[in-house]
């Protein structure tokens, strides 16, 4: 690539790069590739979301709405947290709507953190996180969970906030996780709960996969520390609308007040005529929608016999739409080095781990996304059944 004849802003060169995306590119060119990578539901976006989006265009919900999110729209989330989740926020102030949960993880990082703050997060973590944290200016002070179950224990926090070398302001969860699709137990998080009031530290709950739990129920922490959480969630995953870019953000109204400081100034509002038709989404019940679920179920179970049958070893996958998988030690321990030859030799492509996680040391697992049609994951296992046959 060349650069541009003028300078650019320099902690924006030196960001770093999204491996994940990375990774995809590096092998997008490879003729018929069977990509078993994408975080993307292989479903369509549900019809009366469709009408209803449909509808607001052709009423020319196409002006200015309100920065916060339309009240309406605010309204349905809260019902939607209360119906799903039991969450009891007072009022439409406790909700911002944003542009999925990308747009709120900048709006809160820059919100919480003044230039050189830490952030705990949990590492494997979904990538983009990185990214987002520095250009707030924020640190991140990595806390390697490989040997605690892929979980944050209290005592792995009081160890990070014991030994990090910046002031850590908050904790980043993610649960159900993208990439090892662990989630954690009412038990775990109320554990966790105490130890960050003790802390004093913010927590950051990107829940976006909180929908697609198969063995329990999700259990929110914003039950538990309303005042010092921010609870993140949205529609692209649970409702299959990832185009949409339809996020949001609840907390404490006094918070929350600055948080809409910066959405607003980031981007003014979510468009209009989306956020009618996340008004119909978010009236959907959980059975119109269990026919998502329940194919991700059956298509986890498939995915996972495949891979275990091959010699590998699968974190138990309790929800997302991730297999989390350690290549048999036949295949060494580069996990880089597997998905890449997996990729041209295969043709198939799964993502290494090194793309969720500063830890080297730890490095020997994938990430499978079973979002993938079933058509998609059968012609993918066959081709990974053939090449690990081959190669051993
Ligand atoms: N958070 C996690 C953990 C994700 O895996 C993803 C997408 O893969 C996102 C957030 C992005 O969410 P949104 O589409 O709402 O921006």
């Amino acid at each position: 690539m060349t650069e541009p004849v003028l300078p650019i802003n320099r902690e924006v060169k030196d960001l770093e790069a999204d491996k994940l995306l990375g990774f995809q590119m590096s092998v997008a060119g490879i003729e018929g590739i069977t990509f078993l990578t994408f975080g993307e539901p292989g479903f369509d976006t549900p019809t009366v979301v469709k009408e209803a989006t449909k509808a607001a265009i052709d009423g020319n919900r196409s002006h200015y709405g309100n920065s916060q999110g339309e009240p309406a729209v605010r309204q349905a989330v809260l019902d939607y947290m209360k119906d799903r989740y039991d969450l009891d926020y007072p009022g439409i102030e406790n909700v911002v709507i944003t542009l999925g949960v990308t747009e709120a993880m900048q709006a809160i990082f820059k919100t919480l953190l003044q230039r050189g703050d830490g952030l705990l997060i949990p590492e494997p973590a979904y990538g983009s996180y990185f990214a987002s944290l520095s250009l707030a200016g924020g640190v991140a002070v990595s806390v390697d969970t490989t040997n605690n179950g892929f979980k944050l224990t209290p005592a792995l926090v009081d160890e990070a906030v014991a030994k990090a070398t910046v002031p850590v302001r908050a904790v980043l969860l993610n649960y159900p996780s993208n990439p090892t699709g662990v989630t954690y137990t009412e038990a775990e998080i109320t554990a966790l709960a105490a130890c960050f009031k003790k802390h004093g530290i913010w927590v950051i709950s990107d829940e976006i996969y909180s929908e697609l739990t198969y063995e329990q129920e999700h259990f929110s922490i914003g039950k538990l520390l309303p005042e010092q959480s921010l609870v993140v969630n949205g529609l692209s995953k649970s409702h299959a609308m990832t185009g949409y870019r339809l996020g949001f953000i609840l907390g404490s109204a006094d918070v929350i007040q600055y948080v809409q400081k910066v959405h607003g100034s980031l981007t003014y509002s979510a468009p209009t005529f989306i956020e009618d038709g996340a008004v119909a989404a978010l009236k959907m019940s959980r059975q119109d929608l269990q026919y998502m679920t329940d194919s991700y179920e059956e298509r986890r179970d498939f995915s996972r016999q495949a891979l275990e049958e091959l010699g590998f070893d699968v974190v138990d996958p309790e929800g997302a739409f991730y297999l989390f998988a350690k290549i048999p030690a036949d295949f060494g321990t580069d996990g880089w080095a597997f998905a890449e030859k997996l990729a041209h030799e295969g043709k198939v492509a799964v993502i290494p781990r090194a793309a969720f996680s500063h830890f080297e040391d730890a490095n020997q697992y994938i990430r499978i996304s079973y979002a993938a049609s079933q058509e998609q994951l059968t012609e993918g296992f066959a081709k990974l059944k053939a090449y690990v046959e081959k190669a051993r």
